[in-house]
């Protein structure tokens, strides 16, 4: 297939030359990213999408998206797919999703969970909102990015997917790092306390697979000083999102709102910049009530 990708970023970038490793013509643009080796260099975003059948986007933000579905769309061929992977909020996903069906095109938003070592090994799972049609379309494609894709609904059902996971994950993380900080002043074991709740009813990922505590459970951003991984700082992102959709559609979720504050002020005003999300853990053990 020939391709378009705008986005050559952390993400963006392993994803663009694993699909070059696989055979198809990939041409990228990128304000500032250097392009993977194989990737075609283009001038502008309306030249990475010209003539291709695919245009995938892996961006920062709903705003940035916007704007370059509005430079990309009118350079596409009818039929073509314009396929955003990025992160972002659910009506902008719609927003663009609109302007392209508008423009003959297909239009998909497939937000990824596995991070950057997910894009580089080809193992990211996509979440997927959009027409049958332009799935099947770029089903090859996401076979070759990542080990699953999920079909969730029509446009913006990816971002609505990701989102609630992430504001899941968010929450988890939080309860399970003020249990271990608890736990502590409790003078109980942290092996013991991972030994009960990994296999009882407090379980969940943020426990068993991504433990915060160092050296118990697997490995995880803990046992490495707190270097993400997941960074505190895209976690917020993510929370925010969950609740501008929250807002939106006039939902209540007094859970992730704590969670968004919390890593709000962990990422603003604490150390939490820069480090893994799981370290909530140590900044509730320096913690009282007061
Ligand atoms: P990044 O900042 O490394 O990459 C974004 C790229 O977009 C940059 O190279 C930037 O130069 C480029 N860019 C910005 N504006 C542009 C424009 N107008 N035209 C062309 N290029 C432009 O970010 P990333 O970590 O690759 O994340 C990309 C998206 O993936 C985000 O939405 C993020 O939330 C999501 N995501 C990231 C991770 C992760 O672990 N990094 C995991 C899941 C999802």
């Amino acid at each position: 297939m020939k391709i378009g990708f705008i986005g050559l970023g952390n993400m963006g970038g392993p994803m663009a030359a694993n699909l070059v490793k696989a055979g198809h013509a990939v041409t990228g643009f990128d304000l500032a990213a250097p392009m993977p080796e194989g990737v075609t260099k283009a001038a502008s975003a309306a030249e990475a999408a010209t003539g291709a059948d695919v245009v995938i986007t892996m961006l920062p933000n709903g705003a940035i998206l916007r704007a370059v579905a509005a430079e990309v769309i009118p350079a596409m061929a009818a039929g073509a797919v314009l396929c955003d992977c990025s992160t972002v909020d659910v009506e902008s996903a719609r927003a663009v999703a609109d302007q392209a069906a508008a423009a003959g095109l297909g239009a998909l938003d497939a937000p990824v969970s596995g991070g950057v070592g997910g894009a580089a090994a080809g193992t990211l799972t996509f979440m997927v909102g959009g027409s049958d049609a332009a799935f099947a379309t770029v089903k090859p494609l996401f076979d070759i990015m990542g080990q699953k894709a999920v079909h969730c609904g029509a446009a913006g059902a990816g971002q609505a997917a990701k989102i609630c996971n992430n504001m899941i994950l968010g929450v988890t993380m939080i309860a399970t790092c003020e249990a271990f900080a608890l736990a502590d002043k409790l003078g109980l074991d942290r092996q013991k306390m991972f030994d009960v709740v990994s296999t009882s009813s407090g379980y969940s990922w943020s426990m068993n697979a991504y433990c915060p505590a160092p050296g118990v459970g697997p490995t995880s951003p803990a046992d490495n000083g707190y270097k993400p991984g997941f960074a505190a700082e895209l976690m917020l992102k993510d929370l925010r999102l969950s609740q501008q959709a929250a807002e939106a559609a006039d939902a209540d979720t007094p859970m992730g709102q704590l969670a968004a504050a919390l890593y709000t002020s962990f990422v603003e005003a604490e150390d939490g910049k820069g480090r893994d999300f799981s370290a909530m853990l140590p900044r509730f053990e320096k913690r009282g009530r007061g």
